[in-house]
């Protein structure tokens, strides 16, 4: 939440004209993109705008090209009303950093992806030089990729990073799996491809996603856990992303679990990661098999896939501290959700009776939370990148906040009767 952010209930009573101007615009941007093709007078009622408040701000945003006068709708009787919807030619490009590569792609503000590129990238004990070389890599595939779809409105860049990002100041905090702190990423990349750049944690950016793309937009407490080669969590918390001091919230991958397992990346023993990542699902296999060629959690989850029992058994131990670890989550944020984004929802079917049975087992209430995979864990980190830019372009002031119905009303009272 940013500290000069207006929609505090202390500062709503206070909000300016030109600001409550804004918030109704924010109001019903989110509105129809939660609602689309949607009608005036629909948006109205959504939002609890006034009907003339709503038509001045719609017209206003088709006027600026973010909305679009769509098809006639269809009423039992009277006036045909023409719905709008959100004009797909405004786009983002996404930039999702994995330890080893990058995934590009150009995605619209519907959260469609309309091209992809990806740059692999070597990162184990490579100098400052390389690390500026992979950034270039990585930009010239954007380029190439924005090159061919000129025709669109490039809103910005968005990048997901295995690590924290202070917002304030743009740098990579702490990355214990890949070198990114060794140069000024956010500086570099913004350089290179001449836009401006979003950056932002992986999972806290798979929240941004689906809050923009996903099926959760008006979900008020929700985990995202992105298990990869380390895990971070995203949390929101009554509706607010959790950032905590220096925006460090969130590590609760290097929360730890027992002191005498493996030595963590961030330089601890027996991390909550050192069990439930995907190294962990590795290191289970070769622990049943020490002569195996394995090198990839990929050619993992294919054995797994082809019946492999000890392959199976090592993704189920993963899974199997993947729920304790979230256990302690679940008691402590009380999320409604938990999305779980990763290579591993590949055997989802397998994962998740076991994850779910372990949250009931641990649970002390009967409201435990949804679990779900996000679909597609490549697709889910590039929405997010996404997301960060469409969220910055679009919402200047209602973070996270809902716009549904009587929540609305209890959430974000309206501001202003007109603009
Ligand atoms: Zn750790």
């Amino acid at each position: 939440m940013p500290a000069n952010d207006k929609t505090t209930p202390l500062h709503r009573s206070v909000a300016s004209s030109e600001t409550a101007r804004e918030i109704n615009r924010d109001i019903v941007l989110h509105t129809i993109h939660l609602h689309q093709p949607v009608s005036r007078a629909d948006l109205a009622r959504l939002t609890g705008l006034q009907p003339s408040t709503v038509s001045v701000i719609t017209g206003q945003l088709i006027d600026e090209g973010w909305v679009l006068p769509g098809t006639l709708g269809r009423l039992p009787r009277g006036r045909r009303p023409t719905f709008v919807t959100l004009n797909d030619k405004h786009v983002a490009l996404a930039i999702d950093l994995r330890p080893e590569l990058a995934n590009l792609a150009v995605v619209d503000i519907n959260g469609k992806m309309l091209s992809r590129d990806t740059v692999a990238y070597p990162m184990q004990n490579v100098s400052k030089a390389e690390v500026k070389k992979t950034v270039q890599n990585i930009a010239k595939a954007a380029r190439t990729l924005r090159a061919a779809l000129s025709d669109r409105v490039f809103q910005g860049v968005g990048v997901s990073v295995s690590g924290r990002v202070d917002q304030k100041t743009h740098q990579v905090l702490f990355s214990p799996n890949v070198p990114w702190t060794q140069i000024d990423l956010h500086g570099e990349l913004q350089k290179v491809l001449e836009s401006p750049t979003e950056m932002e944690n992986a999972a806290n950016a798979c929240l941004l996603a689906e809050r923009w793309f996903g099926n959760f937009g008006d979900a008020q407490n929700m985990i995202a856990v992105s298990v990869s080669e380390g895990i971070g969590t995203g949390l929101m918390v009554d509706g607010r992303l959790v950032r905590g001091h220096h925006d460090m919230a969130g590590e609760f991958g290097h929360m730890p679990l027992e002191e005498s397992g493996p030595v963590c990346g961030c330089g601890n023993t027996g991390c909550w990661e050192t069990f439930a990542s995907n190294r962990a699902g590795l290191r289970y296999y070769r622990e049943q098999v020490p002569d195996s060629s394995l090198s990839s959690f990929q050619e993992l989850l294919s054995l797994a896939k082809q019946g492999d029992v000890r392959a199976l058994r090592s993704i189920d131990k993963m899974t199997t501290y993947l729920a304790r670890g979230l256990t302690m989550l679940v008691a402590g944020l009380a999320p409604e959700v938990i999305i779980v984004v990763g290579d591993c929802t590949a055997l989802w079917p397998r994962i998740s009776p076991l994850l779910e049975s372990r949250l009931i087992a641990k649970s002390f209430t009967p409201h435990t939370p949804r679990v779900v995979a996000a679909t597609d864990g490549d697709a889910a980190r590039l929405r997010g990148a996404a997301a960060l830019v469409l969220h910055k372009v679009l919402f200047r002031h209602a973070e996270f906040k809902p716009v549904e119905n009587s929540k609305t009303e209890q959430a974000r009272p309206r501001v202003a009767a007109s603009v």
